[in-house]
Parts: C-alpha cells; structure tokens; sequence
C-alpha cells in the first residue's frame, strides 16, 4: 500500500478503559487487525538501546518520545504487512494507544487515514485503577506496579492525550461507556466499527467451486 494510508479506527481512552480487551476481542474476527502500541513496545528486547530506552519511559509512566515512538512503531507495522499478518486491503487496521498526543497526531497522518474514534469514556478514576491493580497481577507489567505510576499515567493521559480528540472531527467521535461489562462494551464497540468496515470493505466473493462437476 505504498503512497496510500492505512484505513484505521482509533481506540481512544485514559489507562485502565480496555482498549487492550477490546481490541484483542476484535482481533479474533476477520477483518479486523489489532496492533497496540504499547504491546509493540513490550516485545522489544530490553537489552537492545531502543527498548532500554522505550522501558526507562513506559515504566516511569512517561511517554515514550514521538521521533522512537513513531519509528518504532511504523517499523512493526512495515514488517506485520511484510509479513501478510495485517492485510490493508482485507483489514481494517484498529489502532490502540497511538497517537498519544498533538505532535504525533499529526506525524501519524501521513501512514493512516482515521476513518472512526471509538472514545472508552469513563469518569470514575478509581475504578480504572482498580482494573490496573487486577492487570498488573495477570499481566506482570511495570508500568502497573505502582500507585504513583499509575497516576502519573492519568495526568499524562489528562495533559496530553485527551487533547488528541481535538484534532479531529467531531463526526469522527463515537463515545463508549468504558465501566460496563466487557460484553456490553463489545456491543457498543462493534456498532461503532462495523459499519465502517461494511462501508470500507467491500466483502470479495470468492470463485464458487461446483463440487458435483468435480466428481
Ligand atoms: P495504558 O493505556 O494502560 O497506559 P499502554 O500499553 O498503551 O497502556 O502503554 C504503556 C506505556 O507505554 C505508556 O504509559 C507509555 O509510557 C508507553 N507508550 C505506549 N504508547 C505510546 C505512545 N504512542 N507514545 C509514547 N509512549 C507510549
């Protein structure tokens, strides 16, 4: 797809609002492709100079700087395409975590073309942490560890990524109530994508094999 952007949906929402589970449910259907960032960044090797650096930020909640974050992060997506694992012409490319503020908002606007942002809004802090707690015992992360990381995270989240929905179009902005149970996000979530991809990607039939002419 070179020249051409990649049709992208965007997950949008503080830490804690389950871009992760939702984007991993949508991973599953056809069609759909999933790539999270921050799962980009923790598949690095922590021993090369790239991902001791990615770790020296992600794991003190700051933001990885955008010039790394968005070579990092292109590269992978350059070899899931390589590979034929993302398909740009079959799949809808569902983005989480990235952009993750102004700068990279724009720097991102040459590779994707953000046809929906699906907003996992939920006011209640609290209970985001709570879902952080309950992550960091399952998933062993770092940057879930401790209390003050996880609220650094929220200010980062509150200064310089909420300010992301303002660069694009309003009629871009789906919002999701992130606090109801998985099943009921995923409903609100699929009536947000689908029809992007019904209106996106036209399903290709494929030759009809008439198995008694083959007998
Ligand atoms: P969460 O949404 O729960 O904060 P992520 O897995 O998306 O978790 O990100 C974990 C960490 O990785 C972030 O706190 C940040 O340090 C780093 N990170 C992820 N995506 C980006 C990005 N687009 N730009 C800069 N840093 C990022």
């Amino acid at each position: 797809m070179s020249g051409e952007r990649y049709q992208t949906v965007l997950l949008f929402g503080a830490p804690g609002s389950g871009k992760g589970t939702q984007g991993k449910i949508l991973a599953h259907i056809p069609g759909f492709f999933h790539l999270s960032c921050g799962d980009v960044f923790r598949s690095l090797d922590i021993n090369s100079a790239e991902g001791r650096l990615i770790y020296e930020y992600s794991s003190t909640g700051r933001l990885v700087p955008d010039e790394t974050t968005i070579r990092v992060w292109k590269r992978h997506l350059d070899a899931l395409t390589v590979l034929s694992h993302y398909k740009p012409y079959e799949d809808l490319l569902i983005l989480d975590g990235i952009p993750r503020n102004v700068h990279q908002a724009e720097l991102v606007k040459e590779h994707i073309d953000v046809l929906k942002i699906v907003h996992l809004v939920c006011r209640d802090e609290e209970a985001m942490v709570h879902r952080i707690r309950r992550r960091a015992i399952r998933d062993n992360r770092a940057d879930d560890a401790s209390e003050d990381v996880i609220r650094k995270r929220f200010r980062v989240y509150e200064d310089e990524t909420r300010p992301v929905l303002e660069c694009y179009s309003k009629e871009l902005i789906s919002e999701v109530d992130a606090i109801a149970p998985p099943a009921e996000v995923l409903r609100q979530v699929l009536n947000c994508v689908v029809p992007v991809q019904n209106a996106h990607f036209l399903v290709k039939q494929r030759p009809q094999v008439n198995m008694s002419s083959s007998l």
